[in-house]
């Protein structure tokens, strides 16, 4: 299939793409990297009439270390994540994470904020700005403001963005104020696609045990879950063996092309007993 007509332009700036997306209407999309609107155009899942290319908007690019903070720039690709010694030395969860997403054609193009504001339940980086405790820099045509990671996603590829608000960028607190470690797992059936299950993992280790884990899992309901209950039982953990029983507590997933609920409850104990195991071993 084709995607339906549409108009395009290309904003030199945050301002100039503010005010065409205003003259151009409630239905105009912006476009990033255009990884996944390009799919959903060509499936005739959105018809925006016109399409604002931010790629060229240099307020929402670049990686930034400052005072125990990451500033990740929303148009950050996935390659960018996955070699930025930024990235790798303050929130090395995220270049984790670049590495299982999709293919290096798709990481050349696609970005953080694009990958955010699609919100994909199946997605790798929801989750992990939320296991990081991240804030969402967003911005309308009023100004800027502030959105904690696990406040953002709404549903099912939904978001707390409002009509014509862009993500700015992503702000993470550094590995080395916290002295958090981090992890990610995942199982999907080939490399590079979206997972069947996944859960990415933080925490302090203290002694041989965690201290104040966050485990967030992905592909196993309508968003990333933070698992506040799975969590809650790691806490003080030296392995998952006391956690895995409450999982049912913080998933419901439904059975899906991948297969039945009960398997996909099996799979997320699966990755869990792999993370908690890793996160331990960096301790
Ligand atoms: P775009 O496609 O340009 O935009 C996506 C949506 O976000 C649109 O609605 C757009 O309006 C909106 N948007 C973009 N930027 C902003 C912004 N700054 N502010 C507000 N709204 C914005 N992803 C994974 O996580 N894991 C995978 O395993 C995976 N596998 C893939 C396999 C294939 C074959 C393909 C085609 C994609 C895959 N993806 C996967 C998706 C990929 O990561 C996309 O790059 C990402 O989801 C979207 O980023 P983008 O910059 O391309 O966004």
């Amino acid at each position: 299939m084709k995607p339906a007509p549409f108009s395009y332009v290309r904003a030199a700036n945050r301002a100039d793409a503010f005010r065409l997306l205003a003259a151009a209407g409630p239905d105009a999309k912006v476009i990033a990297g255009g990884q996944s609107l390009l799919a959903s155009l060509a499936f005739r899942l959105s018809q925006p009439p016109m399409l604002v290319d931010i790629g060229g908007v240099a307020e929402f690019k670049g990686v930034v270390a400052e005072r125990g903070v990451l500033r990740i720039g929303a148009l950050t690709t996935h390659r960018e994540l996955a070699t930025s010694p930024l990235v790798a030395t303050h929130a090395p969860l995220l270049r984790m994470a670049a590495h299982h997403i999709a293919h290096p054609a798709i990481r050349n193009r696609g970005t953080i904020g694009g990958s955010l504001a699609y919100a994909d339940p199946a997605a790798e980086l929801p989750a992990c700005v939320i296991a990081l405790d991240a804030t969402i820099v967003v911005v309308g045509a009023a100004g800027e403001r502030r959105v904690a990671a696990r406040s953002f996603f709404a549903g099912l590829f939904a978001t707390a963005l409002a009509d014509n608000e862009m993500i700015a960028a992503i702000e993470v607190s550094s590995r080395d104020a916290t002295g958090r470690l981090a992890t990610l797992h995942e199982v999907a059936r080939r490399s590079g696609d979206y997972a069947m299950a996944g859960v990415a993992l933080t925490a302090a280790v203290t002694g041989g045990a965690l201290s104040a884990p966050r485990a967030v899992f992905f592909g196993l309901g309508d968003t990333a879950v933070l698992a506040t209950h799975t969590s809650a039982a790691l806490d003080g953990a030296r392995d998952a063996t006391a956690a895995l029983s409450h999982l049912t507590k913080d998933l419901s997933p439904p059975a899906d092309q991948h297969g039945s609920a009960a398997m996909k409850l099996h799979l997320a104990g699966v990755v869990l007993k792999r993370a908690v195991a890793d996160i331990l071993a960096q301790g």
